[in-house]
């Protein structure tokens, strides 16, 4: 297996860990973009959005409900944040096991870059 965040899930990479449970993990991005910048994971190597498949459905629910506990843990889910799923070349994509940027802490910008 050669997926860097399938080794941070297997516990063979160290991360900062902000939450996990037995489906997802999240951790703090090694080179952070905003004051408080967490990639959220399903522990299933899921390759990107783009390789979604109905039996996800629960999986992706739980993530988007967790995001919730996670950005308060984190201290900005009242001034606000921002979850971002990169796909594939043209979206920036350079890990290939889906995650979402929790990013917060500043005031993001619009459109992004
Ligand atoms: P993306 O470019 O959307 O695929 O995001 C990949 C993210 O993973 C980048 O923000 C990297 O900084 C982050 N990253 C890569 N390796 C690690 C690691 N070992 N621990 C934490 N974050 C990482």
């Amino acid at each position: 297996m050669d997926c860097i965040f399938c080794k941070i899930v297997a516990g063979d990479i160290p991360s900062n860990k902000v939450y996990e449970d037995d489906k997802i993990l999240a951790f703090r991005d090694l080179n952070p973009e905003a004051p408080e910048h967490v990639l959220i994971i399903p522990k299933k190597h899921i390759t990107s959005l783009n390789h979604v498949t109905p039996e996800d459905h629960a999986l992706l629910g739980h993530i988007q409900v967790k995001v919730r506990e996670i950005a308060e843990f984190l201290g900005v889910s009242e001034k606000g944040y921002r979850l971002v799923a990169n796909t594939g070349d043209e979206g920036g994509q350079t890990v290939h096991h889906l995650h979402y940027h929790l990013l917060g802490g500043r005031s993001m910008k619009w459109p992004p870059g």
